[in-house]
């Protein structure tokens, strides 16, 4: 069976084809420039090619929710051309098949939850550090979406004693998008955080704040796995100074196999950074059915 996955993010547009393996049997990246110049371009390659369903996980804020006048459009987004865009609606038309839809990081989360690292999980969360941050739940086997969907990238934290960084999210100031996205990095050290890599420093503080994340979501989800994506997770040896300053912030106040075993509780994106693509496939399937 053949499936059209499309990863509509704000600066590409992966178009794929997949099976119902998740195998991806070709693909091609457009830019993201505006509906008038990118959508055709995008219609252009499903059309033609026989797929049953498509699968779009898409940047947001979006509507999710199947019942809602606003289905299926991409909402207040700061990319202007995009704003209220129904790209569920645009692509039902041009390609009359179903149509799966999500947020860009619940379908990370269901690529790895399908065929990736948190596969056979019920529950998850998935976490991109990059540009902004985002976060996709499954929650009792169901991705969440609840009124809208969570932004976890937005949750406030308490700022590190001595660091006097206001933060730049423009809504929130120190929110862990405000405090630890990669453009926050560049801002507060005053280089490109790929050229960061040999100061210490940089990352003990970085991985503080993502750690004080990570208790809240574990304090109040209870994942079974905590997965690590993005541009800024690049830096591998964040992961040994978060696990273990997550440690430090839980304090023993639950102890689970799990927390035990924490080198295999907050991991990596194990699917070589098809995860995202993948699970616009597993989308497909599941609008499908
Ligand atoms: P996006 O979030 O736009 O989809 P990425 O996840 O690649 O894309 O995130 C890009 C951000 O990640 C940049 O702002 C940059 O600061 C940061 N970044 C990219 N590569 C690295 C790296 N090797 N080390 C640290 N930070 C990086
Ligand atoms: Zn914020």
């Amino acid at each position: 069976m053949l499936y059209g996955a499309l990863e509509a993010g704000g600066t590409k547009m992966v178009c794929a084809l997949g099976d119902e393996t998740g195998k991806i049997l070709e693909q091609v990246s457009i830019p993201t420039i505006s509906p008038e110049e990118t959508m055709p371009k995008i219609i252009e390659y499903f059309q033609g090619k026989g797929i049953k369903a498509l699968g779009i996980a898409c940047f947001g804020p979006i509507d999710p929710e199947p019942a809602s006048p606003t289905y299926g459009r991409i909402l207040n987004t700061p990319k202007i051309p995009w704003r209220n865009y129904d790209i569920v609606g645009a692509m039902k038309e041009a390609l009359q098949v179903p149509i799966g839809f999500d947020t860009d990081v619940n379908g990370s989360l269901l690529g790895e939850v399908t065929w990736g690292s948190a596969k056979g999980l019920t529950d998850a969360v998935y976490i991109t550090i990059g540009t902004g941050v985002g976060g996709g739940v499954l929650s009792g086997g169901k991705l969440v979406h609840g009124m809208l969907h969570p932004e976890l990238g937005h949750m406030k934290l308490v700022p590190v004693p001595g660091d006097d960084y206001k933060g730049r999210c423009p809504s929130h100031g120190n929110c862990l998008e405000g405090m630890a996205a990669g453009p926050a990095i560049e801002e507060r050290w005053g280089m490109k955080a790929k050229d960061l890599k040999d100061k210490d420093e940089v990352w003990e503080l970085e991985a503080s704040y993502i750690a004080q994340a990570i208790m809240n979501l574990i304090m109040i989800l209870s994942p079974q796995r905590i997965i690590l994506g993005g541009g800024v997770m690049h830096q591998e040896q964040l992961f040994p100074l978060i696990r273990q300053k997550v440690l430090q912030e839980v304090n023993a106040y639950i102890i689970t196999k799990e927390l035990v075993d924490i080198d295999n509780y907050i991991i990596p994106a194990g699917l070589n950074d098809d995860q995202g693509i993948m699970g616009c496939i597993k989308l497909a399937m599941d609008a499908e059915a």
